[in-house]
């Protein structure tokens, strides 16, 4: 009876295993997913293996060799799963062990030896920090720990990791981007799911010297690309999918959001689709979610938070926004 119920637990342990492991390489945590991410696998796999032999094999060995098997069994997953949480840290040191640093007040700055603008890094730590606080008081967070800075001659796009503290940024991109994703994940300590909310509290508070005003930015994509409805845009595939992905008019609708109903009910907003459970994300970039009747889709959770916090629905927050682009930008042309 003790062995049924072994191997039926066993069974869907490995399976939790293998659908826990597909889950880890497409998630953002994925990134780690390098050579030493391949060694973790076949390491599991091993383990996999060692359970399963032990489960069918063990009474061919002897009474000793089964104790010592079932203590390496049992002390090998518990090590295997700290060692993969933290695989990050090792891929991290291996790939900058040689750069140097420097420390701001909310940033610590690592650059290659032969990073080309070392001399002005003092003065772009200044910026990053102005920006930072900026950034916190404007969207109400603190942070306790400085953000690591990773600072590229060359990157060829620029990302935040929040769960990690970390950035990874060409030295021209602009100089809140990236920061307002580590920022804004504060407001709910969980990763936003919406993309538009997101990329657009981002570029909203990107402090870019390129581009100062956000809403004629947004007008202009308008004028020059139709934007879908913001309810389509609000489904993270059709966003992906725009051809020039429509970050400045997310920019605007977030500013226009923010500076007409107020910063409480952007937050309320961002913790509420927030906390919409990251498996069931994962289960809709899979095209899963109809088999789940009780999964409500990121889009329909997200219009009806708008409506909830707005009290109407996003379409006549969308029609309204419009509508007030057109008067401040329409005249210009
Ligand atoms: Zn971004």
């Amino acid at each position: 009876m003790t062995r049924v119920i072994l191997k039926y637990a066993a069974s869907i342990i490995l399976i939790l295993i293998a659908l826990g492991t597909l889950g880890f390489a497409l998630s953002p945590m994925g990134r780690a997913i390098g050579l030493v991410g391949v060694a973790m696998l076949v390491l599991l796999a091993i383990w996999c293996g060692g359970l399963v032999w032990f489960l069918h094999f063990r009474q061919r060995a002897s009474p000793v060799a089964r104790r010592w098997v079932a203590v390496v069994l049992l002390a090998f997953l518990p090590l295997l799963i700290a060692a993969w949480s933290n695989l990050h840290r090792l891929e991290n040191f291996i790939e900058h062990r040689d750069w140097l640093t420097y420390e701001s007040d909310h940033f610590v700055f690592h650059y290659a030896p032969a990073y080309s603008r070392q001399s002005e890094i003092a003065a772009y730590a200044a910026r990053h920090d102005a920006a930072f606080e900026y950034n916190c008081n404007y969207l109400g967070v603190t942070l306790n720990n400085k953000v690591s800075f990773y600072v590229y001659d060359e990157l060829a796009e620029g990302f935040a990791v929040p769960e990690w503290n970390e950035i990874s940024a060409d030295d021209d991109q602009s100089v809140g981007h990236e920061m307002t994703h580590i920022i804004a994940f504060h407001i709910a300590g969980e990763r936003q799911k919406i993309k538009l909310i997101d990329e657009g509290v981002a570029t909203w508070l990107n402090h870019s010297r390129r581009v100062t005003d956000h809403h004629q930015a947004a007008w202009e994509y308008i004028q020059e690309h139709d934007l879908f409805p913001l309810a389509e845009l609000a489904h993270n595939k059709t966003f992906r999918r725009q051809r020039l992905q429509p970050y400045y008019p997310a920019a605007s609708f977030v500013g226009y959001l923010i500076e007409n109903y107020g910063l409480d009910a952007f937050r309320q907003l961002w913790t509420a689709n927030a906390k919409y459970p990251e498996i069931y994300t994962t289960l809709e970039d899979f095209g899963g979610i109809q088999y789940f009747p009780f999964i409500p889709g990121e889009r329909a959770h997200f219009t009806a938070t708008v409506r909830e916090i707005y009290s109407r629905p996003l379409g006549e927050l969308d029609a309204e926004w419009r509508t007030w682009l057109e008067e401040r930008y329409g005249q210009q042309r």
